[in-house]
């Protein structure tokens, strides 16, 4: 994956009630529906994203020391206590209602397939099935030398203080260092979960992107290659992104305001 400038401009801004009429009036008539969701997803978990704000990891760390094949070569204990002060972080984090809306979303809709560039399991412990993680999965550890997967190790306790150096398991097969599960900066996506996102994009009529700022690639080309394909793009997202030209719709607020005002409970009265 890489990483392409911002050159964020502002689309159609809806407030609340309508945004959410229209949204689910396009869900209601969409054979097929494709949601991209972004690290702005797990923000209000408490799992701070890349970009935005004074709390986003990359405002505080530098990612080419940390999320790279290179830094983990050149320094595997700091990117691997960096990785185990994550995993702990996202261990003791839990969905939000953003997240439980999409997985009833899901259950009502036969084609809705949901797409993450989060390496977090929020998704999945929130109910939804089926989900493609186009980084990867920060638990799926494996082995960086000969990918034999590896056992999870034993996690800081949350609100521990992180290592600030920690060497990484070894590999029981061939003693090779364990890595998480994730997809660094440089490296390719997993084919099948590329394949998978790609032809929800190309075969969909309504997009609903969630939480990215739209700057890392192959990723952020799914909702044009949907629109190209005919499909609606919808933006959720509280900031204007890359992606907002091209958006149908931007609703300008955050993913645990506004998915849950798209699914069935929400309309019924008092719900
Ligand atoms: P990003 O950090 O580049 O952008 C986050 C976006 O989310 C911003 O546009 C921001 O305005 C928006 N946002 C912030 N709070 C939000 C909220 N409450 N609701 C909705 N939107 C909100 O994230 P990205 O576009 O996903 O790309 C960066 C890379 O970061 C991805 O490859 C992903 O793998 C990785 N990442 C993952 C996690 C995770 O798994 N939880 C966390 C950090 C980064
Ligand atoms: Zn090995």
């Amino acid at each position: 994956m890489t990483i392409r400038g911002d050159s964020s401009a502002t689309g159609v801004n809806a407030d609340a009630t309508a945004a959410a009429a229209r949204v689910r009036g396009w869900l209601a008539g969409a054979r097929r529906c494709l949601v991209l969701t972004g690290a702005g997803m797990s923000a209000e978990s408490g799992i701070a994203p890349f970009r935005g704000g004074d709390q986003a990891l990359w405002a505080r760390f530098d990612p080419a020391r940390l999320a790279t094949p290179e830094a983990f070569a050149a320094d595997p204990d700091l990117v691997w206590a960096w990785y185990l002060w994550r995993m702990a972080g996202v261990r003791a984090a839990l969905p939000h209602a953003g997240h439980r809306a999409l997985a009833a979303l899901a259950g009502g809709h036969p084609h809705l397939q949901l797409v993450t560039q989060n390496v977090d399991d929020l998704h999945e412990r929130a109910g939804s099935a089926g989900v493609v993680h186009l980084h990867g999965e920060l638990f799926a550890l494996r082995c960086a030398a000969c990918a034999a997967p590896a056992a999870l190790p034993a996690l800081p306790a949350a609100g521990q203080a992180p290592a600030l150096r920690q060497p990484p398991p070894r590999c029981r097969r061939c003693g090779g260092a364990v890595r998480p599960g994730v997809v660094w900066f440089g490296e390719a996506l997993p084919a099948p979960a590329w394949q998978a996102a790609e032809a929800a994009a190309r075969s969909c009529d309504l997009v609903l992107v969630v939480g990215t700022s739209g700057l890392v690639h192959p990723a952020a080309a799914l909702p044009a290659i949907a629109r190209r394909h005919g499909a609606r793009v919808v933006e959720i997202n509280p900031s204007p992104t890359a992606l907002s030209g091209a958006a149908d719709l931007c609703w300008r607020a955050t993913a645990a305001q506004a998915l849950p005002l798209l699914t069935d409970a929400s309309a019924k009265p008092g719900g």
